[in-house]
């Protein structure tokens, strides 16, 4: 799908009235949820502010060039904009579908950005690391074939390549006994590409992973990664059929908690912890509850929220590879956050997602620990301690 005034989404974009709501949230003292009007101020950047350049565009109003790409990869796609929109326009749709049209006309919002999609082309991963740096099942330890597997553990390309250690999601796979296996050269789940604005490719390899998933007769797809559940969840239901149920890691956690297969240790003494929410899981999914759900099995654990919280949290600024391509918006965003989550005097920042962990930890958090669902519950199994 490209840009079109005859999508489903078109007549958002003659009846957007600027209330103003994908800004600032009226019901919260008017806190701004969207880190790219936070971090520029003008409406231009926000997602109403998109469906306008958008509407431009497609009126020959606005030239397609650089400075409509400036506007389009200035956001995180965190989703808060459509989910604070009062009649809810599909704005997600339409900032991914802005990028798609200037990327299909050779346009770039910078280098970077460029060479993120050109790598992902060419390599099938955004870094453009050789195969030889994938993480394979042998390196885990754990069997790459299905036998008598009862999930698959999707690594995405932020583990898959080392990005981030699995060693806590290791450990708990061994404490629940859990059967989980993971593929051999384990494909993109494609979310990249269509957060950088290559459609196709997306198509591409959502394909080609639907049908190594589907081959594996698995019945459950574990994905570490949040990106990777929304793609495998959401965008695939256009391309194909997804037979294996999925799942995030945080989702699979709960219910190994819930049957019993893992049993937590007491805790030797309190801890305060604040939460940030994965746009993704909170936002694209409506799953904010489940990490928490698991954060009330913690024993001593207090959990103290951010002001901004759960459908209105603020984004961690990783999201769409904005530190790479858009570094001022993710400086902006990720200062703001952590600003936002010492207030709470909470000693550690909980998150469950793999690009939140790394954009928090690359802007050098001084007061806070950022610690992950799946290292948080890894500690509270017997004798490891961390
Ligand atoms: S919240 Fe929705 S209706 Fe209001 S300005 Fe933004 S896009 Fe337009
Ligand atoms: S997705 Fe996030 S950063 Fe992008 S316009 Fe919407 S609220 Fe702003």
């Amino acid at each position: 799908m490209t840009l079109s005034r005859d999508a489903d989404y078109a007549h958002y974009l003659y009846t957007c009235n600027r209330c103003r709501s994908c800004t600032t949230n009226r019901e919260q003292a008017n806190v701004i949820v969207c880190p790219s009007y936070d971090h520029l101020g003008y409406f231009s950047y926000s997602g109403g502010g998109k469906g306008y350049v958008a509407q431009g565009i497609l009126e020959g109003k606005v030239k397609a060039g650089p400075e409509a790409a400036e506007v389009a990869m200035h956001c995180l796609l965190c989703h808060a904009c459509q989910t604070m929109c009062p009649p809810g326009f599909e704005l997600i749709t339409v900032a991914r579908q802005l990028r798609e049209w200037l990327v299909s006309r050779g346009i770039y919002g910078s280098a970077a950005h460029r060479r993120l999609l050109d790598n992902l082309r060419n390599s099938g991963n955004p870094w453009g690391l050789a195969p030889s740096k994938q993480i394979t099942a042998e390196k885990l330890g754990l069997p790459a074939r299905p036998g008598n597997a009862e999930a698959v553990l999707f690594l995405g390309c932020h583990s898959g390549f080392g990005k981030s250690s699995l060693e806590n999601e290791l450990k708990i796979v061994t404490a629940a006994r859990a059967k989980v296996m993971v593929m051999e050269d384990e494909p993109c789940c494609g979310s990249p590409a269509l957060e950088l604005g290559d459609q196709n490719l997306f198509r591409k390899i959502a394909k080609k992973t639907i049908q190594k998933l589907n081959d594996l007769g698995v019945e459950k797809v574990v994905t570490i990664c949040p990106h990777c559940t929304s793609a495998l969840l959401n965008d695939y239901m256009e391309i194909g059929d997804l037979e294996p149920e999925v799942v995030h890691f945080s989702e699979w956690l709960l219910g190994l908690i819930d049957e019993g297969r893992l049993k937590l240790t007491k805790q030797a003494s309190r801890l305060t912890a604040t939460f940030q929410d994965s746009c993704h899981l909170t936002r694209y999914l409506e799953q904010g509850d489940v990490a928490r759900e698991v954060l009330k099995q913690i024993d001593g654990l207090e959990l103290v929220e951010m002001n901004r919280s759960v459908e209105a949290a603020f984004c961690c600024g990783g999201g769409s590879w904005a530190d790479k391509v858009v570094p001022g918006l993710w400086r902006n965003t990720v200062r703001r956050r952590l600003r936002e989550a010492a207030k709470t005097r909470a000693t550690e920042l909980i998150v469950t997602c793999p690009y939140c962990e790394s954009s928090f930890q690359k802007a050098r958090p001084n007061k806070m620990k950022v610690t992950s669902l799946a290292r948080l519950v890894a500690r509270q199994l017997t004798d490891y301690r961390q």
